[in-house]
């Protein structure tokens, strides 16, 4: 039986993170748990030791970028502890968009130093210029998270050889569901983005992790069971490239 996967989750967004970080391996429920700054990372995995179903990535979230100086030696001195890089990226939205030129050199460095690791990336209004890059420094491993970009990129990225991880929020809005439709299956990952997603109506929790699958399910008229052993299959895929 395949087990659940959670390819993009905030765990220290939880103030009651002990009890999560317990809970989600009690379920057995395979979890990466993305960062937005290095020094996060490294006192998520000072903290929490790395178990079979939950990993951390090491990011820097472009939303940070006002606020957060971007510490590459932070960075690189804990790259050799994650197969995982994330939640990285490029975000133009208006509030962040006077910081475009510092982002790209940022997620440069990031790709250019993460060839062989696992990313999720985070992408908003910045396709063209997230394309470059990843076409240029060829990291193979992409996982787009919650990707909101028009079909043209999204086509792009599927030549890139990119994967996407899909949402409740998405699986519930018609623009989210328009893209997914858009994806070969093979390409697809689930993330739950919590805290920041819903499901039924509230706000999310571990313990409905399975309900996103049940949700993606009948999008493709799956059952529980075949859409996991599907999203598990590839995961291995995206694993073994
Ligand atoms: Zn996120």
């Amino acid at each position: 039986m395949s087990k659940l996967i959670d390819m993009h989750f905030h765990l220290d967004f939880y103030p009651n993170h002990l009890q999560i970080y317990n809970g989600i391996n009690k379920l057995c429920q395979h979890t990466l748990c993305v960062t937005n700054q290095p020094e996060i990372f490294e006192s998520c995995v000072d903290i929490y030791s790395v178990t079979k179903y939950i990993q951390f990535g090491l990011g820097y979230n472009p939303q940070c970028i006002n606020d957060v100086p971007f510490n590459k030696s932070a960075f690189l001195r804990n790259l050799k502890r994650t197969k995982y890089v994330g939640e990285v990226g490029l975000d133009f939205s208006p509030k962040f968009y006077s910081n475009k030129e510092k982002q790209i050199n940022i997620f440069d460095f990031i790709c250019e130093n993460s060839i062989d690791k696992i990313m999720s990336v985070h992408c908003k209004k910045a396709e063209e210029a997230l394309y470059e890059i990843l076409s240029h420094r060829k990291n193979s491993k992409v996982v787009l998270h919650w990707y909101s970009g028009d079909e043209f990129w999204l086509v792009k990225f599927l030549e890139l050889g990119a994967y996407f991880s899909v949402n409740a929020n998405m699986i519930n809005s018609d623009k989210g569901k328009k893209i997914i439709s858009r994806i070969p299956i093979e390409r697809l990952l689930i993330e739950s983005d919590g805290p920041f997603t819903k499901i039924d109506g509230k706000k999310y929790t571990f313990d409905k992790l399975e309900n996103v699958y049940i949700l993606l399910g009948t999008l493709f008229n799956m059952n529980l069971e075949k859409t996991k052993a599907q999203i598990s299959q590839n995961f291995t895929w995206l694993v073994e490239k």
